[in-house]
This record gives structure tokens, sequence and C-alpha cells, in this order.
């Protein structure tokens, strides 16, 4: 009886749980309800992987079948099932709830390194997808505020790609280019090392904010086409950008 009990209470405060962190990723990511019906990311209580919004041939020539297959399928994956490992291993006094990337992200600097490192590699992951798409048979370049705020910002669109792709470069390692909308509405390229983000709250994030464009610049994104050649993997990539997406994010529709 009191197993039961203690099981029914469990239950209901991992469901709670589920919706918060649902509701957290779908706001974060657009602010839009649909994000949340079209991109579930949890079954019954725990992380689930995102189904992606294309087939893994989608991007070719660009970013190749095998890679995107890898890359969704099992490092994705892992990122998943090492992130329910590590909430359920976390010191729920410190930790806290709800357990929404959210609180994750405010109070990483005290959790554990597996939570901050695979929290990360979810939801950066599941942005990352969304900002994707088949290419357009020319052009591909943002329209509307993103593309009159790029312009003002950095000039013009082919000096904000330069200075973004020389950020890609420049991360030594793993890690993540990040276009930022930050708390005093300045528009800012930065990267972070490993699965970390813009969002958490940690000295080593020089540039904290709203991510509005994420570039994944692993070695696992690109080695198998590219193999040594990051330069190209993100000359290629401009192809595949998802402007809408990223327009989304940088002014969010209600
Ligand atoms: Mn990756």
């Amino acid at each position: 009886m009191e197993n039961n009990r203690r099981d029914f209470i469990k239950k209901s405060a991992l469901a709670i749980g589920a919706i918060a962190i649902t509701s957290s990723i779908g706001k974060a990511l657009t602010n839009s309800e649909s994000f949340e019906k079209e991109n579930p990311l949890l079954d019954g209580g725990k992380y689930t992987l995102p189904a992606l919004p294309y087939a893994y041939d989608a991007l070719e020539p660009h970013i190749d079948k095998l890679t995107m297959e890898i890359h969704h399928s099992k490092h994705h994956q892992a990122y998943v099932d090492n992130m329910n490992k590590a909430l359920q291993a976390a010191d729920g006094n410190v930790l806290g709830s709800p357990q929404t990337f959210e609180n994750i992200f405010d109070k990483v600097a005290k959790l554990q390194p597996a939570l901050r490192n695979n929290a990360g590699g979810h939801y950066n992951h599941s942005m990352f997808w969304q900002l994707m798409r088949p290419a357009k048979s020319e052009g591909n370049s943002p329209e509307g505020k993103l593309a009159e705020a790029i312009k003002t910002e950095f000039g013009s669109f082919e000096e904000f790609k330069k200075q973004f792709a020389e950020a890609g470069m420049k991360r030594f390692g793993s890690g993540w280019v990040w276009l930022v909308k930050t708390p005093e509405k300045k528009f800012v390229i930065t990267s972070t090392a490993n699965q970390d983000n813009p969002l958490m709250k940690l000295d080593s994030v020089e540039v904290k904010g709203v991510p509005v464009l994420a570039l994944d610049v692993w070695e696992h994104a690109y080695y198998l086409k590219n193999q040594n050649k990051r330069a190209d993997y993100i000359a290629s990539w401009w192809n595949v950008v998802n402007w809408e997406m990223a327009e989304n994010l940088f002014s969010p529709v209600k």
C-alpha cells in the first residue's frame, strides 16, 4: 500500500515535471504553441528523442545522410538517455522543481557535470535540427526583421556570415556558435564549449541571452564528409539554415 502511494506520488511529480519541461522547451525555442504538438520531447515523464522534421538525406549534398543519421540517432539519443539518468541521480535539494530546462540551466553551476553536459546536449541538438531545412533551389538568406537587425548590427549579411564562421573556426575543440539576443536587446555572435549554451548561468558562458541561431561545431557534426575541414562544413551549412525558424526565435510569434 505504502509502495503504491509512493509510486503514485513519484509518477504524479514526473507528470507535472514533464508538462513543465515540454512547455519550457517549446517556449524557449519558438514561443509557439504548435511547436509542442509537432515536437513531443517527452513520453511518460522521460525525455525522448524528437523526430527530425525532415529525412536523414534531406540536407544532401550539403550535409550527408550518414552524418545526419549518426548525429541524430546515436549522438543526440545518447544525450537524451544520459540526461534521464542524470536527472534521476540529481540531488533534489539542489535541483528543486520543476525540472525544466530553465531551472536546470539556472542552477547548472551547482549541478553535476553529467546533467550540465547532457541537458545542454539535448536542448542544443533539438534546436539545431529545427534551425536547418532542405536547401532551396537558389540562395538562402534571412528576411524581414531578422534581416534588418543583421544588417544594422553587422553592416551586411555577408559580413555577419564571415564573423559567425570565424567564431566557429576559433572555437578550440568541441562546442557551438550562436547568434544571441541579449537581455539588453543586443545582437551578438558568441561561442560556447562542449554542450554549454547561452541560457546557462555560468561564468564561462561569455554572452547570455536567447539563442536565435545555433551551429554545432563538434567534429561528429562533419567529420565523415569534411574530415578536419571545419570551414568547408560551415560554408555548406549556410545552404540549409532555416531562416524562418531563426526569425521566429528572434521575434517570437504569440
Ligand atoms: Mn552534435
